[in-house]
């Protein structure tokens, strides 16, 4: 058995491993917002047959349906030959991704500097999120019912915007800081003008500012009330290492795991059970909202679908839930030598060796881990081998250093088998992380391999 994916890899599973990759590079670079990734998902899905659930009233094996909830959560499923009451095999991942928010009243003028203020999103080290390009992407929703798009800072020749950090030569007093405060959440304000509006006496740069916003986008100061616009690192994920061989881009997490789900179930002909992928909102802030995991959107969908199908009852809902299999997929840590110290080598994931799976994750004490079930691990296990796909397991780093937890457990609280699979990377929820190209093509195999084969 090779050591790595690559080792395995015949010279045209490489072109397809490259020409897979650059797909993905390709749709992350312009999904930077759930929105953003929900919209290009619909497209996509469009272009691969399926249906929104709305146009559909009967279904039978082979039907491809999606529903989307409120723009930024979506299920796709493809209809199995096996009724609904006996359980779908199911992807999971999450497409929020940790970034700074516009607050609801972000915009000011100071020493005559126009700002526009933020509230993070999800767990950041605030220090790496200054002195660099931003763009701001989102929707201004107004109160005539128009929703306008804002995209400013992804594509070439627009300004960028971004939030300042502390010139090296007056940081000694703030170097001694401890790095949590180094750069504290008030200061996250980005800077976004400077151009004073002529014979304007009150705050005339921020004056300035407003009337493009006016000119260019049709809002109001007041309008920020009512819009959700979110800070996000400006450019395009790129190629990384001499050789090519990982990626670097904004938000991996988790949306290489949603993209290759997404892109395993356009795989689906007539599966035997039938195939689901759920994309949701808000995992990093707790899976709350009714966009998040917790929401009822998800069992409600499954509910339409057996209606088409036979009957829905609470019964048969309960049926078809229980009687699912679902690898929660979300980004595992990829050891990384220059921080060996939080890392137990035996059970920690390394770049090139395939999709990850955590049998548990949590932290003190596997608090608030999902903690798969041997029997469906061995299942899993068999499925796996059987498609000749390559697979690690580990830990979310060494016991009592830390942790963290996904969406498993709340489809586990449906009382169906789960585990937490996932792409591993370095750099978990900086700006920019790194993942391998190996375990983004082996990862889209596991999942297909899994809605194929699992039983
Ligand atoms: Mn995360
Ligand atoms: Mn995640």
């Amino acid at each position: 058995m090779s050591k790595t994916v690559w080792e395995k890899l015949n010279e045209k599973e490489m072109e397809e491993l490259m020409k897979f990759c650059e797909d993905y590079r390709r749709f992350l670079s312009s999904s930077k917002t759930e929105r953003a990734f929900v919209t290009n998902s619909v497209a996509a899905a469009e272009k691969a047959g399926f249906k929104n659930i709305s146009e559909e009233s009967e279904l039978k094996p082979g039907d491809r349906i999606y529903a989307v909830n409120r723009g930024k959560n979506i299920c796709l499923f493809v209809i199995g030959k096996q009724p609904l009451t006996s359980g779908m095999n199911i992807l999971g991942a999450h497409i929020d991704s940790p970034r700074t928010d516009l607050k609801q009243h972000p915009l000011y003028e100071k020493d005559g500097l126009a700002l526009l203020d933020t509230h993070y999103y999800g767990g950041i080290k605030k220090y790496q999120w200054v002195a660099r390009p931003m763009s701001l992407v989102g929707v201004v929703c107004k109160k005539d019912g128009t929703t306008i798009n804002i995209n400013i800072g992804e594509n070439p020749g627009d300004p960028v915007v971004g939030i300042s950090d502390l010139l090296i030569h007056l940081s000694a007093e703030q170097l001694k800081k401890p790095a949590a405060t180094v750069i504290e959440g008030e200061q996250l304000d980005l800077l976004v003008g400077s151009i004073p509006k002529k014979d304007e006496e009150k705050d005339p740069v921020k004056a300035y500012i407003l009337d493009l916003l006016k000119e260019k986008y049709d809002i109001e100061e007041d309008d920020f009330v009512s819009a959700e616009i979110e800070v996000v690192p400006s450019g395009e994920a790129r190629d990384y290492g001499l050789d090519r061989s990982m990626i670097i881009g904004y938000g991996h997490d988790d949306r290489v795991c949603a993209y290759t789900s997404m892109r395993a179930i356009f795989e689906m002909d007539v599966p035997e059970r039938t195939s689901c992928c759920i994309l949701v909102d808000k995992e990093e802030i707790g899976s709350v909202g009714n966009t998040g995991m917790h929401s009822k959107f998800f069992e409600n969908v499954v509910a339409k679908l057996l209606d088409r199908q036979s009957s829905a009852n609470l019964i048969s809902l309960n049926d078809a839930l229980e009687n699912s299999r679902m690898l929660s997929s979300d980004v595992s840590i990829a050891f990384d030598p220059n921080f060996p110290e939080v890392m137990e080598p035996k059970n920690s994931a390394y770049f090139g060796k395939g999709i990850c799976f955590n049998k548990y994750t949590g932290s003190r004490g596997k608090s608030g881990s999902n903690d798969a079930n041997a029997e469906f691990v061995a299942k899993v296990r068999k499925v796996m081998d059987d498609n000749n796909v390559m697979f690690q397991t580990c830990e979310l780093g060494k016991v009592d250093v830390g942790g963290g937890g996904t969406i498993a457990y709340i489809l586990a609280n449906m009382n169906m088998d789960v585990i937490d699979a996932g792409i591993c990377v370095q750099n978990m929820h900086a700006p920019f992380e790194v993942v391998s190209k190996a375990d983004i093509y082996e990862g889209y195999r596991c999942y297909v391999a899994f809605l194929k084969d699992m039983r």
